[in-house]
């Protein structure tokens, strides 16, 4: 079965040929990043962190920061493991729990438990506290960790607006799925072929969930200048034509549009692609702002309670 879901945009035709695609104007991959040496955020999450690391922190805007903890498997633990409070300000978080289960709790009063196959969309904007530990049920047991926490960083005009909380439940994600049923694209944010994501965003985001089996293909297209990268979450894929192995990152050129996606195992990919935002960074520790005036401020705020409290 063929699918050309795009082939219906004025930038681009997908001609076929016997089964073989000829893109006309294909993106082609800057660099295949090996997963960075590993370190600990709180006791619960050992996470590869992609960017901005060694890219230039504006190289994936809007998207600041990709923390990705490959599978890990946690003993039963009485006390659970996590992160303890801390801060952020001018950005987004947003986890994506592919294994394990994560309880959160923030100064806004939002709180929730990210489980398996969910997204935690957290605007910290303006300002909150929070503390993100495995769900206590599940800690006792112990099991399977596998998680990617995003920075989507905000424009100077939304940075101070109030904190906000998507909590978006594996079973309220729209899928597209190919008409040959090996692919499913399950849509976070923004339009794949005519499915819509369920995350509100600032600024243009696509972010999907692709889930393939042996033989499946997927077509993507985003506009030129969206910074686009593809997280292997699971399996060894074929992008355009080189292979991406499990838990590496495929950072794309933005010299083209079309992106072809295919496997001959199950996989999962994370497809991350937007906007970038022409602004300064200025960013510390767990404030990403404009300026440093903006960094001190975000301190002295905190320093005054400005964050509001959390336990
Ligand atoms: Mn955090």
């Amino acid at each position: 079965m063929i699918i050309h879901p795009f082939s219906n945009q004025i930038n681009c035709q997908v001609f076929i040929q016997e089964n073989i695609y000829f893109m006309s104007n294909l993106r082609s991959i800057e660099q295949i990043i090996v997963p960075p040496p590993p370190h600990w955020v709180g006791n619960a999450f050992m996470v590869h962190n992609f960017f901005p690391g060694k890219l230039d922190m504006k190289r994936m805007s809007p998207f600041f920061l990709l923390d990705y903890g490959a599978k890990i498997e946690f003993p039963p633990s009485d006390i659970p493991r996590g992160v303890g409070v801390h801060p952020h300000r001018g950005f987004e978080t947003v986890t994506i729990a592919y294994h394990g289960k994560v309880a959160h709790h923030d100064s806004a009063g939002n709180s929730g438990v990210i489980d398996e196959g969910d997204v935690q969309w957290m605007t910290a904007a303006s300002g909150v506290l929070h503390k993100e530990y495995q769900d206590e049920a599940w800690s006792k047991k112990g099991g399977l960790v596998q998680m990617a926490q995003i920075w989507v960083n905000l424009p100077a005009k939304f940075k101070m607006s109030n904190p906000k909380y998507q909590s978006l439940k594996h079973s309220d994600f729209n899928r597209f799925t190919s008409p040959d049923e090996k692919a499913e694209v399950e849509v976070i944010a923004g339009n794949y072929n005519g499915t819509l994501g369920i995350a509100s965003t600032f600024t243009p985001i696509e972010m999907y969930n692709a889930h393939l089996k042996n033989g499946a293909e997927l077509l993507f297209s985003f506009p030129l200048l969206y910074n686009t990268g593809f997280l292997v979450i699971e399996g060894n894929v074929r992008v355009n034509d080189n292979v991406a192995p499990t838990d590496h990152f495929v950072l794309f050129a933005n010299d083209g549009t079309d992106i072809r996606l295919t496997t001959t195992e199950n996989a999962i990919v994370l497809i991350l692609s937007g906007e970038p935002i022409h602004e300064p960074i200025e960013s510390y520790g767990p404030f990403v702002m404009n300026t440093k005036q903006e960094i001190l401020e975000a301190f002295d705020d905190l320093d005054k309670g400005k964050f509001g409290y959390l336990e």
